[in-house]
């Protein structure tokens, strides 16, 4: 009897290293006293950071080089071995050339490269950081994405100020203080009724998606909805299918723009008819462990030789390499039935 499949590595945007230190945000004389040591995550208008062409290390500031104290829109993202880190906006500086990597999906992106530094976006390659660089870029990412929907006060609709070095928005009218919002989806990997894991996966591909990605199913909760409610709920609307025995497996903060993902698997009886959501699900499909596992070893293929895949090829595409999804699949992959 095979033990019930768990994910066997930290999804790659859950990985951290610093230190929070929420007390520190109201300790501004702590803060400013090594504010000259501290290090910066620079933030370009599209999210992306710089990071050292073929290393796995964001490429920091140093924040003496931005003035003698934290400027306004500085955010303190935590400390790790004696040093400070923050985020503050800011893009590349002179002339970009263009490079090829292998981005979220396998796919081969051109990403901009200056003085050696590669621009790049968390989604697609959050999963070639090191532990701390991982933390630090989806904790920045996920407090500029709140503060560009927060300069308005939700009571009065004045505009706000950010306080607590990033951590809080407080209007100028009233003074009404919020907290960075992070919404929940629940994501669900159901699998067939054989054994204790399952012999078939259910999968499923949203129509503008590229051809040939597949993910397993997600959806936001709604107000007032428990997480297992979500879950049935998501499923039946989404492919018509009932299932039982709701687990948990683990999360992941998903800042795109502001979301945690819980991750679950289910299990649903695969000789029942799939009924994909009109405009919403353009194919759902039960996928055979042996059918994953190609698709695992396809994918590890393309990213030693990075290789555009053919339009229409028949070859299932893996959710992103910084996904949960992926997590969740490769761990039930993994597993015996
Ligand atoms: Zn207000």
């Amino acid at each position: 009897m095979s033990v019930p499949f768990s994910l066997g590595d930290l999804p790659t945007l859950s990985r951290s290293t610093v230190d929070r230190q929420e007390g520190l945000r109201t300790n501004p004389s702590r803060l400013l006293a090594k504010w000259s040591d501290a290090r910066v995550v620079l933030l370009d208008d599209a999210g992306r950071t710089p990071v050292v062409e073929g290393s796995s290390v964001l490429a920091f500031r140093k924040a003496i080089d931005f003035g003698a104290s934290p400027p306004e829109d500085a955010v303190f993202l935590g400390e790790w071995q004696d040093t400070d880190y923050w985020s503050l906006p800011g893009g590349p500086s002179g002339d970009a050339q263009t490079v090829k990597m292998a981005g979220s999906w396998g796919f081969v992106e051109e990403v901009p490269l200056v003085d050696g530094e590669v621009w790049v976006e968390l989604r697609g390659y959050g999963d070639l950081l090191d532990d701390t660089s991982a933390g630090l870029f989806t904790t920045a990412q996920a407090l500029r994405n709140w503060r560009r929907q927060a300069k308005f006060c939700t009571r009065c609709g004045h505009p706000t100020e950010l306080v607590q070095f990033g951590w809080a928005s407080k209007c100028t009218n009233d003074g009404r203080e919020e907290y960075p919002r992070t919404d929940p989806a629940v994501i669900c990997l159901v699998h067939s009724t054989e054994g204790t894991n399952g012999s078939h996966v259910l999968l499923a591909r949203q129509p503008i998606w590229p051809a040939g990605r597949y993910s397993v199913l997600a959806g936001f909760v709604e107000a007032g909805e428990s997480l297992e409610a979500c879950v049935l709920r998501e499923i039946r609307e989404e492919v018509g299918a009932s299932v039982s025995d709701v687990r948990y497996l683990g999360s992941q903060p998903w800042p795109f723009p502001r979301s945690i993902m819980l991750g679950f698997t289910a299990r649903a009886d695969r000789s029942l008819p799939l009924v994909p959501a009109d405009g919403e699900i353009e194919e759902a499909l039960w996928v055979s462990r042996e059918e994953v596992r190609a698709a695992f070893a396809n994918s590890a293929a393309r990213v030693a030789k990075p290789t555009p895949i053919a339009n229409g090829a028949a070859e299932i595409i893996l959710p992103g390499n910084s996904s949960i999804a992926r997590v969740m699949l490769k761990a039930w992959a993994d597993a015996e039935e």
